[in-house]
């Protein structure tokens, strides 16, 4: 077992992961690195599958890139959304078919988009007149979908805005797009990321529903709704289990398309990939601003720019373990070790860490299994990218 300051690391199981705590416990490798147990990623996919009858499930690949995780995947008879030449090559190369792939990134370069439809990419997606005329030309023949603008109300990591357009836009675009001899079938959105509340998908598949029924009037039949990522993981709190999602969108659907199901597919990053991850870190200073003021500053080996990008805004609030938990705490700002002022990673969240904590002390961040080593900076004052280690691959 590890020793920290003379004490033995019997903390809580890192994420109740007995596997992730051995290989953590097993050597005193440099910090900051993130594990992840392939078999947590396995089990996150099933849970999907179970829940989500007859949807075909898109891995959204920015959420953890690790070849092995996508060869996992892949195994399982998972698709993918990809959104650049570099993360197909990923996908076909770790035994993905290209037929399981979608182009789910509204902004493409036309050589791009002439990339992937070589390597055999044939469905995409588009949110403009300007990008239906790359990929006509770029990619022609291919299934095209429009992504809806949607509300990310609900959402602790929101995506509205960017991406997708109105419904009125996406009629006259899908009906261009058979003009343009593409293959228009059918609509995405996605609801804002880590959406704690089930029920904000309905507003969207309502939409969907118009877009489907305005187009059949054209001779335009729809056949797909693709409802996107968003599903969430517990980092602090418990969220709804993810049957309580499947449950309300199915039951959008059901209301909103009546007898016209279409085919469902949905897009998840988070969701798989989260729970996989346990992020160690390391204490390296614990100090006050003043004589007077008790506040503590813990500042660790990793923050802002280390992968922690998604405490920007303080959104994603992490759970932190460490191998003093049960001693008293006190309240604590929490910051990287860069030399930038934004690189702090939790001030106003109220984080109490064990008053005895000291440069040297592991420090473990869990649920960081997605969008971590992918935010990570390529060398930002010369600390080196987030180191990721698998374990789980032959279970
Ligand atoms: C990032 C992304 C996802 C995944 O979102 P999660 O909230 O991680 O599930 C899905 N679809 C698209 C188009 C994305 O860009």
């Amino acid at each position: 077992m590890a020793m920290t300051n003379g004490k033995t690391l019997v903390t809580m199981i890192a994420a109740g992961n007995r596997e992730i705590q051995d290989f953590l416990d097993a050597d005193q490798r440099e910090t900051p690195y993130l594990v992840i147990d392939l078999k947590v990623a396995e089990r996150q996919f099933r849970r999907l599958t179970d829940a989500f009858r007859e949807t075909q499930i898109f891995y959204a690949v920015k959420a953890n890139p690790q070849p092995m995780l996508i060869r996992r995947l892949a195994r399982l008879g998972s698709s993918f959304d990809v959104a650049s030449p570099a993360e197909i090559d990923l996908c076909l190369s770790e035994g993905a078919d290209a037929s399981r792939l979608s182009y789910g990134n509204t902004i493409k370069k036309a050589s791009d988009i002439k990339y992937a439809y070589q390597r055999g990419v044939r469905m995409f997606v588009f949110d403009s007149e300007a990008e239906l005329h790359k990929l006509a030309e770029n990619a022609p023949g291919s299934a095209v979908f429009c992504r809806l603008l949607a509300g990310s109300a609900g959402a602790q990591w929101p995506l509205s805005r960017k991406f997708g357009c109105s419904p009125d836009m996406a009629v006259r675009l899908l009906e261009q797009a058979r003009d343009l001899g593409l293959k228009p079938i059918g609509v995405s959105f996605h609801v804002g990321s880590q959406q704690l509340d089930p029920t904000r998908w309905e507003p969207s598949v309502s939409q969907a529903a118009r877009v489907f029924r305005e187009l059949a009037d054209k001779g335009i039949h729809l056949t797909l709704l693709n409802c996107g990522g968003g599903f969430p993981t517990g980092y602090q709190v418990p969220v709804a289990p993810i049957e309580a999602y499947a449950e309300a969108i199915n039951s959008a659907v059901e209301r909103h398309f009546g007898p016209y199901r279409p085919s469902l597919a949905i897009e998840p990053g988070r969701f798989v990939a989260a729970d996989t991850g346990v992020l160690r870190a390391q204490v390296v200073l614990v100090s006050q601003k003043s004589y007077d003021d008790d506040h503590r500053w813990v500042y660790l080996d990793i923050g802002r720019f280390g992968g922690l990008a998604e405490t920007e805004g303080e959104a994603i609030q992490y759970r932190l373990v460490t191998a003093r938990d049960g001693e008293p705490t006190g309240p604590v700002v929490l910051a990287g070790p860069t030399c930038d002022s934004v690189d702090i990673l939790y001030e106003k969240a109220p984080y109490r860490l064990p008053l005895d904590l000291k440069p040297g002390d592991y420090v473990d961040i869990l649920g960081t299994g997605a969008y971590t080593t992918t935010y990570s900076s390529v060398g930002f004052n010369g600390f080196a990218p987030l180191a990721t280690f698998c374990i789980g691959e032959n279970a």
